[in-house]
């Protein structure tokens, strides 16, 4: 057995009690928080970064899919069109502090309590049920008491260590999609530029293809051997990209040393991928590295078992369902987990439903799941990860637990078609 030490037991002062306690502000947290406040729930939202958002703020995935109908997420992206913070009406590249401030006033307009730099460290599971969480702070290890909790953290953390079920990738090795980390640039002239929205944009940049471009210097090592691709999405701020090119396969983002050996390795890529585009995109001559993101880019660790498990033929057939929380849109989009095979997105036939099933974990009462772990295939979340989508599931989520307390009942028997009325009422969009 490994060395160990063990921790003395001590007494944690309750620093507060609250109706829904929220951990994870990323697109799931802040949607399941201020879907529970808004429907009268008192909740306090646990971030340990230091803005909502997760992925869509802290870790620069400034460009956002148009693929969810309606709802919060058609809210937000209406404030942010009216502001010019949005390069379409409901996708492309936002303007990231603009998404900051909304997010908190969002949160705050609900009556939703942040507390940020604050890390959710352990669950409070009492006779099979979540009735709170431990916070680690400056202000040491406190206790927060909740009559629901939400898991929002992107990767299950709490659930797993509840004990709750999950699986960690693909079923025949477990291998996780790569990680990557994004970054601006800054001084492009977007009137000769081009955007490059997908691996099978092989728009012609004068030199050649843009995708046959990056795979010619990765063949010649003056890209790493894991860039292969050209991603370039245009933002709102004159002269702003953001680059999606960064890339490493084998890290599981669940684990301390892998998430170190990321940060390092995807810092060392920027300057090569930035001189790739400097030399082969027309527009960036003088263009230069704003900033990278400040949290690693993670598109898959653990999904939890729910009692119903999403399926990649429940999305490729458009699958509707009784207790469906929302419409989505997203192609089966796996970058491959060698690293060096592209990627490939198959595109369903219409918008899926997200049975309600799929938030609610096995083994314990009390916790729902928001983002992008719910209970989903490998396939099927590779397709649902996208932030719209994450933050429709947070509104179900959030809304469940308002019904839940509400009729003094586990959100396990939240009746799922009335959720949906529910959330119909609240313009999430159930169409055709
Ligand atoms: C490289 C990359 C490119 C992408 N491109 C796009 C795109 O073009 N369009 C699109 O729509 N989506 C895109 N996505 C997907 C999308 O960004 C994420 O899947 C989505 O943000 C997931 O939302 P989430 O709320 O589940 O998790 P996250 O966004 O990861 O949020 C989780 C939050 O929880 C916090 N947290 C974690 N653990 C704890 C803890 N223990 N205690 C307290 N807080 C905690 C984190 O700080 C974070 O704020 C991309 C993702 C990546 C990585």
């Amino acid at each position: 057995m490994a060395d160990v030490y063990r921790e003395e037991a001590r007494d944690l002062p309750v620093m507060a009690e609250t109706d829904v306690v929220v951990a994870g502000g990323g697109p799931g947290g802040l949607g399941a928080a201020i879907a529970a406040a808004r429907s009268g729930a008192q909740t306090i939202l646990v971030e340990s970064q230091g803005c909502l958002g997760g992925q869509a703020t802290a870790a620069l995935v400034v460009t956002w899919s148009s693929s969810w109908r309606g709802g919060l997420y058609g809210e937000i992206c209406a404030r942010l069109w009216k502001d010019g913070a949005i390069v379409k009406p409901t996708s492309g590249g936002t303007d990231v502090e603009t998404v900051k401030r909304l997010f908190d006033e969002l949160a705050l307009e609900a009556g939703v309590s942040l507390l940020f730099n604050a890390w959710a460290a352990m669950p409070i599971v009492e006779k099979g049920r979540a009735t709170g969480v431990i916070v680690e702070s400056k202000s040491g290890r406190q206790a927060i008491r909740a009559k629901r909790v939400v898991d929002a953290t992107g990767d299950v953390d709490l659930a797993a260590r509840a004990g709750c079920p999950f699986h960690k990738g693909r079923d025949k090795d477990g291998l996780l999609q790569p990680s990557s980390l994004m970054f601006r640039m800054g001084g492009v002239d977007k009137s000769q530029a081009v955007e490059v929205g997908s691996f099978e944009d092989n728009v012609e940049l004068g030199g050649g293809g843009a995708q046959d471009l990056a795979r010619a210097y990765s063949d010649r090592g003056e890209l790493p051997e894991f860039v292969r691709h050209t991603l370039v999405y245009f933002l709102p701020a004159t002269g702003e990209v953001m680059i999606n090119m960064t890339n490493i396969p084998h890290v599981d983002a669940t684990k301390l040393q892998d998430i170190s050996r990321a940060y390092i390795e995807l810092r060392r890529q920027i300057p090569a991928v930035a001189a790739f585009l400097r030399a082969e995109m027309p527009g960036f001559k003088d263009a230069y590295v704003v900033d990278s993101g400040w949290l690693l880019g993670v598109r898959e660790t653990r999904r939890i078992v729910g009692s119903y498990i999403l399926s990649k033929d429940d999305v490729m057939a458009g699958r509707r369902f009784e207790d469906g929380i929302g419409q989505a849109l997203f192609a089966v989009d796996i970058h491959d987990v060698a690293g060096d095979r592209g990627t490939s997105a198959e595109r369903p036939r219409r918008h899926y439903e997200i049975p309600y099933r799929c938030l609610v974990p096995e083994n314990i009462e009390n916790l729902l799941v928001a983002g992008r772990p719910i209970s989903a295939t490998h396939e099927a979340h590779a397709s649902l990860r996208v932030i719209p989508i994450c933050i429709g599931i947070g509104q179900a989520a959030g809304t469940a637990m308002a019904m839940s307390l509400e009729d003094h009942a586990a959100p396990r028997q939240v009746d799922g078609a009335g959720l949906k009325r529910r959330l119909a009422t609240m313009g999430v969009a159930f169409e055709d």
